[in-house]
């Protein structure tokens, strides 16, 4: 391997591996397919053959049905596999539930395609692990010097100081189904709050799942509402998918507090045109620290850029004297944020 490039290069289907003959994260159907995490921008159907670790894998078949693929491969964290001679190895990312790093290596040239990841503790998923590499892929989601989240755990007792101050009224929190509901409820449960908290019907699948993965997320229960039983949801605390507060389903709460946990909730004006009341500054993502930190400790030769503010941190890169670039793929929107 001369240049990282003939290992691994952005095409319009995703990244490639040419001597491996394997994609990562495709947006298009490919032949075969190695799966950071099940957000549905990463983790699209249609694939022939999926490799991925094995909670992704069941978190695909949750989504996509047990058939999503002909072929599945579950990787295990940490060991390699040889690919058309080229070693494979999944290392967590701490982004979700299952969520890995993907390590290609041939002829001593080594790049890590990190997928979403994050460095700040989430009780939900396995924490990032560094792994050393001539080339780091990283995401950019957040790459600006604005992006700086604050501590979790402050963001969840905002949340529980409001329910307490408004006994009355419902708090409706907006958290993304893969992910971001379940760390808010397992975060809830660390903060002492030990009341049915109430879910909408798109989330009980991985809400089930997690808690068959040990992540124990409490005493749960649907989120229906009708005219009989509306006061229930007095002083309770409702979690839903984003999309579901543009719905009736969302006026049927007693005066609800309108709640969204995002990173992008760092931005008021977001928050304020979103029509959210109490924005909860929760990402599965790095902030701005997070991203140059990583950098710094894995010192990779080269660093790629890609899916979300990539010139910002390609000119901080090359500042810092790593040779940097944008990837430029594109479908990567996501889910989690
Ligand atoms: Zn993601």
């Amino acid at each position: 391997m001369k240049r990282p490039e003939d290992l691994l290069r952005s095409t319009p289907a995703g990244l490639y591996c040419p001597p491996g003959d394997f994609y990562i994260d495709p947006i298009r159907p490919v032949q075969k397919a190695l799966i950071t995490h099940g957000h549905s921008d990463h983790a699209r159907s249609g694939h022939e053959s999926v490799m991925a670790t094995r909670q992704t894998l069941d978190i695909m078949a949750l989504r996509y049905g047990s058939g999503f693929a002909a072929v599945t491969q579950a990787a295990t964290l940490g060991e390699t596999v040889v690919n058309n001679g080229v070693s494979v190895s999944f290392h967590p990312a701490g982004h979700v539930l299952g969520s890995a790093q993907i390590a290609v290596e041939k002829d001593g040239m080594r790049i890590v395609a990190s997928g979403d990841y994050k460095r700040s503790p989430d009780p939900t998923c396995l924490g990032f692990e560094p792994v050393a590499c001539d080339v780091f892929i990283t995401e950019a989601t957040f790459a600006l010097p604005v992006f700086r989240h604050p501590d979790s755990r402050d963001e969840i007792a905002k949340l529980l100081r409001s329910v307490e101050q408004f006994p009355e009224r419902s708090h409706l929190v907006g958290a993304y189904a893969l992910g971001k509901a379940q760390r808010v409820i397992r975060m809830l449960r660390d903060a002492g709050h030990d009341r049915t908290i109430y879910i909408h019907g798109a989330l009980a699948k991985l809400c089930d799942y997690y808690q068959s993965q040990g992540i124990d997320l409490g005493d749960l229960s649907p989120a229906t509402v009708d005219t009989d039983n509306a006061g229930d949801f007095a002083g309770a605390i409702v979690i839903g998918p984003p999309s579901a507060f543009l719905d009736r389903w969302a006026r049927r709460f007693p005066d609800p507090v309108s709640c969204f946990a995002s990173g992008w909730m760092r931005i008021r004006q977001r928050a304020r045109q979103g029509g959210v009341e109490l924005p909860i500054i929760l990402s599965d993502h790095c902030d701005w620290d997070e991203l140059t930190r990583t950098i710094t400790e894995l010192d990779p030769d080269q660093v790629w850029v890609t899916h979300g503010r990539e010139e910002a941190l390609v000119r901080w890169c090359e500042l810092n004297g790593y040779k940097a670039r944008p990837l430029h793929l594109i479908g990567y929107e996501d889910e989690g944020d």
